[in-house]
């Protein structure tokens, strides 16, 4: 046993959310030692940097084409892909939809899950809404609410206003005001959308992504920080209500090892979380319950410039390396205004770069009621390609949600015709189930170990008081926006919940 490797802290998952706790761990404590354990490897030559911002032409040809529908679900393909994947030691580092992962996911087709490092970090838009109303999760204590969101943002370099308004985006957003101011606060009127970047006068705007929030997964650099990629968690090892450590599996040759840690964050996405957990036998009643997802309706609508008084010569260009001139937001308000609206356009130019036509690219995410019927269940016989419990995915609309699906449909076609003409039949759609990438709700935190939640307000497993959990899975409301900053905010809880814990066993410097 003493030969064991052994570390302070063990992060499963090397996303956003490992990433936010590792960098939290850090700002407190310059020698704990952190070691992150990854599936996945790196897509290109840095673990953790955004393909947007990568020297590798042909990645980074590859990632523009792949984002400018502005529409995460058709990152990993248009089509869903449901062969699963000969073997994952042949799979190269990505995205891939979780049917061909090998998990039974036909009730969410286009949900996908990320096998490299950064996870969907190094592939996100970075689209960063601060959540408002039902959405908000303080758990009767505001303040703190209030801070751990400014330390998500902070960590996440949140950007007000990056991608316009041009001039153009003005005359859209006056539009939207029109319509929607006074359905809620002055703070929640259309504006443009608060985004993960750096901001700069020209030229691209590099991404947030996990090798920015902790620059050691990108570069080292960090003698108490080790990436470990290529490497499956596949359980957690247990002893009398304490994680002791965590089963390893490498990728390359299956060579399996334990490592042990003092303590252990999980954060593996919000289906492979509740996976690892029931792998390990951790399977309270609501594990994989309340699984949620706001619909994805989207409309595309082609600006009459002659309604708008505009050239075509006055239609604005994207800056270089952006495809989209303006990235605009119309935040929820309540049953007034219940629809996350997030507004993309681009001009469409010829060979000579000259502008033929400008679109306004409509997306308004429905919230969808919080039910613990729509679940994950994992199987005890079957595995999924990386060998863990296959997962199965029961997931459906209420007749609320529907109701309020059929009003989005409405109201997004509505919209589109203040801009141009506009056809519902071929330029209005709802997606499929899993479109969106934003899953929440499978190890939801509460305040009581009442059943309905897996963790507590800090992401501690309930019974456990060293294993925590973090990431959009930990979130037990109904979202409507992007879920990623709020995620970040259970990252931030975890992070201070663990540091505090250490300091006080005196583990560390
Ligand atoms: C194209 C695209 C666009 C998006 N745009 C936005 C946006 O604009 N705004 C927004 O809010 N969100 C967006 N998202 C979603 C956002 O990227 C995710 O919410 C966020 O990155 C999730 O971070 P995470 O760390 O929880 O999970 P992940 O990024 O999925 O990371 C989990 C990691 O855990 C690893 N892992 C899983 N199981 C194991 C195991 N057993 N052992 C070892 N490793 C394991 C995986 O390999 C993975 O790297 C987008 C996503 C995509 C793909």
């Amino acid at each position: 046993m003493t030969d064991t490797p052994r570390t302070d802290v063990l992060v499963v998952g090397s996303g956003i959310m490992g990433s936010v706790v590792a960098r939290l761990l850090r700002d407190t404590d310059p020698a704990l030692r952190i070691t992150m354990v990854d599936g996945g490897t790196a897509i290109g030559e840095v673990p953790g940097r955004h393909l947007h911002d990568v020297d590798d032409p042909v990645l980074w040809s590859r990632y523009n084409e792949q984002v400018t529908t502005g529409i995460q679900g058709m990152y990993t393909g248009a089509e869903v892909v449901r062969d699963v994947a000969g073997s994952l030691t042949e799979l190269p580092p990505g995205m891939f939809h979780a049917l061909a992962f090998g998990e039974d996911a036909e009730a969410m087709p286009a949900t996908a899950l990320a096998w490299n490092a950064g996870g969907m970090g190094v592939h996100w838009t970075a689209a960063t809404p601060w959540p408002a109303g039902d959405e908000v999760f303080d758990f009767g204590d505001p303040a703190r609410w209030a801070a751990d969101l400014d330390t998500a943002r902070r960590v996440l370099a949140v950007t007000p206003s990056p991608i316009g308004p041009t001039e153009v985006g003005r005359l859209v957003l006056d539009v939207l005001r029109r319509r929607y101011d006074g359905t809620g606060p002055d703070d929640r009127g259309p504006q443009p959308m608060p985004m993960a970047v750096t901001a700069s006068a020209s030229g691209p705007l590099p991404r947030t992504a996990p090798g920015t929030v902790f620059p050691p997964l990108a570069t080292g650099g960090d003698p108490a920080f080790t990436l470990v990629t290529r490497t499956l968690v596949t359980s957690l090892v247990m002893s009398d209500g304490r994680v002791t450590g965590a089963r390893l599996r490498r990728v390359a040759d299956g060579a399996e090892s334990e490592l042990r840690a003092d303590a252990v964050v999980v954060c593996a996405d919000a289906l492979r979380t509740p996976q690892l957990l029931f792998a390990s036998g951790i399977r309270p009643d609501a594990l994989a319950r309340h699984l949620n997802e706001h619909a994805f309706v989207t409309a595309r609508v082609l600006l009459d410039l002659d309604r708008f008084g505009l050239d075509l010569d006055a239609l604005p260009l994207p800056r270089t390396g952006e495809f989209c001139t303006d990235s605009l937001w119309l935040p929820q308000t309540g049953a007034a205004q219940p629809f996350h609206g997030q507004i993309m356009n681009r001009t469409y130019v010829d060979d000579d770069g000259r502008p033929l036509a400008h679109s306004v690219g409509l997306s308004l995410y429905v919230p969808v009621e919080s039910r613990p019927e729509n679940r994950l269940v994992f199987s005890d016989t079957e595995t999924d390609l990386a060998g863990m419990p296959r997962i199965g995915i029961e997931f459906g609309y209420s007749d609320s949600d529907r109701a309020l699906i059929r009003r989005a449909l409405a109201e997004v076609g509505a919209l589109a015709e203040e801009f141009g003409p506009f056809d519902p039949h071929t330029e209005r759609a709802l997606l499929p189930p899993g479109s969106s990438l934003h899953l929440t709700g499978t190890v939801r935190s509460g305040t009581a170990d009442d059943g309905t939640s897996v963790c507590d307000p800090d992401g501690r497993v309930w019974g456990f008081d060293n294993l925590y959990l973090a990431g959009n899975g930990v979130i037990p409301t109904a979202m409507a926006a992007n879920v990623t900053l709020t995620g970040t905010v259970t990252a931030v809880r975890a992070a201070h919940a663990v540091a505090e814990r250490l300091a006080l066993m005196g583990v560390g410097s």
